[in-house]
């Protein structure tokens, strides 16, 4: 029996866009790992849901949201929205725009929805507003799909590898962004990450592409 798709003009179906263009909103992601994010998030749906640690104003979550919208199931963005060690006042990317002048504290929250929105994305993006080990702690269900992308402090990547790296089903894919192998290039505790993951025997090294290291879950 011949499927009824099998006569579709496109024997491979272009990729889903958002309906805004990712780099057109603020964040820390080239369009070449936004992509790879993406596709490799998209076979892997069948394992488990998404989840990514660092949503600040949606970038990545408007790939890997199309990428869930794709596969039809969700992704969990994860983010307290304020800010990482970089993002404080006084800092090297402390943005004005981004400063809750009543709070007196920065707040991404609002930037991250109205991108999802607008990008069509709301039922498939779940914000999840909170720190990333406290909720690694109270959360079961095994994922398909890990981005780490928030704290770059040794701590802060500690904590995310150990809370979330093995809540990834074998055959899952772990992301980990601004891997910097040279000192020279950046900070070290996303590199550090990356090798721990490699030296267990939970994990093998995929592909790199620019900051983005990819392994799969053994
Ligand atoms: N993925 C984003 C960039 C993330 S920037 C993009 O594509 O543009 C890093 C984010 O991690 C910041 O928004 C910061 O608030 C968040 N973050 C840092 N440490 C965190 C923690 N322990 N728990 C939750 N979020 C954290
Ligand atoms: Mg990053």
């Amino acid at each position: 029996m011949r499927w009824p798709h099998a006569a579709a003009p496109f024997a491979t179906p272009p990729p889903a866009r958002p309906l805004t263009d990712p780099q057109s909103i603020k964040g820390f992601l080239d369009p070449e790992e936004g992509t790879a994010l993406a596709r490799y998030a998209v076979a892997t749906a069948h394992l488990g849901p998404f989840l990514e640690i660092g949503g600040y104003c949606g970038k990545s979550a408007l790939y890997l949201g199309t990428a869930a919208k794709e596969a039809g199931t969700r992704l969990f963005s994860i983010d307290h929205h304020r800010g990482s060690e970089e993002h404080q006042k006084g800092e090297e990317y402390f943005d004005p725009d981004l400063y809750d002048e009543v709070a007196c504290a920065v707040d991404t929250l609002p930037s991250f929805r109205r991108n999802v929105l607008a990008a069509g994305l709301e039922p498939w993006v779940i914000a999840m507003v909170g720190g990333s080990a406290d909720i690694a702690r109270y959360w079961s269900t095994p994922l398909g799909f890990v981005f780490i992308d928030g704290g770059h402090s040794m701590p802060a990547a500690q904590a995310d590898y150990d809370g979330w790296a093995m809540k990834i089903a074998p055959g899952g894919i772990l992301a980990i962004h601004d891997v910097f192998p040279n000192p020279e290039d950046g900070g070290r505790p996303p590199y550090e990450m990356w090798k721990q993951a490699v030296a267990s025997d939970a994990f093998e090294p995929v592909e790199r592409i620019r900051t983005l290291e990819v392994l799969r879950r053994l």
